[in-house]
């Protein structure tokens, strides 16, 4: 079976300075803008423009997995983990709306081509991370984002009323009478375009590369709240950024390079210079985060280690090959010794406030993904719910769109 999905070809359309009208416009092209296209009806026209190359997205990143409803006994033990990690600030009925649509949700990828790992027995291999009170985590080795994100894609591009643009940089908004009628954007030669749209979807992703240390993409630089807040469109809680554990320490500039958490909920330990350990590993993450620093600080150290003397070989190369081999080609072999690790800036849980339909607070404006803010992760994220979230306010939107087009034809 091969272990990474095959690319669809890259889309190559060109964007000609000047202005285009569509039915929809969408800013970002990782799992939340993809989704929402594909759940957009094909009478639509849909345009959708993204920073860099398509692949460039922390969509494509993503390792642990995606959490699904294993069964209704989960639903109560999900919502408390998702609460109890968010502390409690989460949006309750978003939390319900996101567990509740995960099962069909994750059909829809499977129906889509997504795969995801089967157990020996053949079932479906649910793994776990930290604080996941059961294993309800699907994947693909520790190459699941690249899994989702390719396979939705690939169909995005089947799409004849779906055209991707790469390299076109958003960075306004067009507004009048307090609407949204579209967005200005950047040509990678300078020119400048204006796409009009009856709706328009911010999908911009996160904030990391605003931060010098980050497991993000450095293209993601929080443009959809920039826009959205220039126009005065409500922002929710902007300083709730998620600080991931573990990236590998490496001093090399660039991306940090994560260690998935499922790597831990896998039996990792984090041990420190006198290799001992130091923290229940399984905790949620900031407080796993806030562990390792005040660690750091005590020995005067530039990071941790992370040992995985507990789990199995099989599991290292088959599970988390990625990370196997990305470690070796930076001279560690995890198998046989400990790895150095540090926090790093993952994920933003604000953004645009967004309600129940990902509608933002301005007309015809929504946003969905990381960019959004819909309360599902509260003050702190729980691993592997953010792929979902994205996926299914995104799914949201797309119906909202749809359901008041409707409403405007029966009223005319
Ligand atoms: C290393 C890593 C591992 C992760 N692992 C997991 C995991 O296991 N499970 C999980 O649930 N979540 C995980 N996450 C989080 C998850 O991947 C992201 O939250 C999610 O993919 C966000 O999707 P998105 O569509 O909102 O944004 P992205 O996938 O980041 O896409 C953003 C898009 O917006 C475009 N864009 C940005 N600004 C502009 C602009 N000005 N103009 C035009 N286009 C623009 C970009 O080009 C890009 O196409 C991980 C994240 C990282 C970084």
């Amino acid at each position: 079976m091969p272990r990474t999905a095959p690319k669809p070809a890259a889309p190559d359309p060109t964007l000609a300075p000047g202005t285009h009208e569509s039915d929809v416009v969408i800013v970002g092209c990782g799992v939340a803008g993809l989704y929402a296209a594909l759940n957009l009806p094909r009478s639509l026209r849909v345009t959708m423009i993204c920073k860099e190359d398509v692949e460039s997205c922390d969509s494509m990143l993503a390792q642990g997995g995606i959490c699904v409803m294993r069964d209704h006994d989960d639903y109560d033990s999900w919502f408390d983990d998702t609460m109890r990690a968010g502390h409690f600030e989460n949006r309750a009925e978003s939390v319900d709306t996101m567990i509740w649509s995960s099962r069909e949700v994750i059909n829809d990828l499977i129906r889509m081509g997504v795969s995801f790992d089967h157990a020996p027995g053949g079932d479906l291999d649910y793994t776990r991370e930290g604080a996941h009170s059961r294993p309800r985590i699907l994947h693909h080795a520790d190459l699941t984002g690249a899994e989702i994100t390719l396979r939705l894609l690939e169909q995005a591009c089947r799409l004849p009323n779906v055209t991707i643009y790469e390299h076109v940089t958003m960075d306004d908004l067009v507004v009048e009478k307090s609407e949204c009628l579209g967005v200005r954007a950047r040509l990678a030669d300078g020119g400048r375009v204006t796409l009009l749209a009856r709706d328009t979807i911010l999908a911009t992703g996160g904030i990391g590369g605003t931060y010098e240390r980050s497991t993000n993409y450095a293209c993601l630089t929080g443009d959809g709240c920039r826009v959205a807040e220039a126009h005065g469109v409500a922002l929710e809680h902007m300083d709730y950024v998620q600080i991931h554990p573990t990236s590998l320490y490496s001093e090399r500039p660039g991306r940090a390079f994560l260690i998935s958490e499922s790597c831990r909920g896998e039996g990792a330990i984090l041990i420190n210079a006198a290799g001992e350990r130091f923290v229940d590993e399984l905790l949620p993450r900031d407080v796993v985060s806030k562990a390792i620093f005040a660690e750091m600080e005590r020995e005067g150290s530039r990071y941790v280690r992370l040992s995985f003397e507990n789990v199995p070989e099989r599991t290292i190369t088959i599970h988390f090959r990625n990370i196997f081999e990305h470690c070796l080609e930076e001279g560690y072999d995890i198998r046989r010794e400990p790895i150095p690790v540090v926090p790093a800036q993952h994920y933003l849980m604000g953004g645009i406030h967004v309600d129940q339909n990902s509608r933002t607070t301005m007309e015809h404006l929504y946003a969905a993904g990381e960019t959004s803010c819909n309360g599902v992760h509260g003050k702190n994220r729980l691993a592997s719910n953010s792929l979902l979230e994205s996926l299914v306010f995104a799914r949201l939107a797309a119906r909202d769109i749809v359901r008041r087009r409707h409403h405007e034809l029966c009223d005319a």
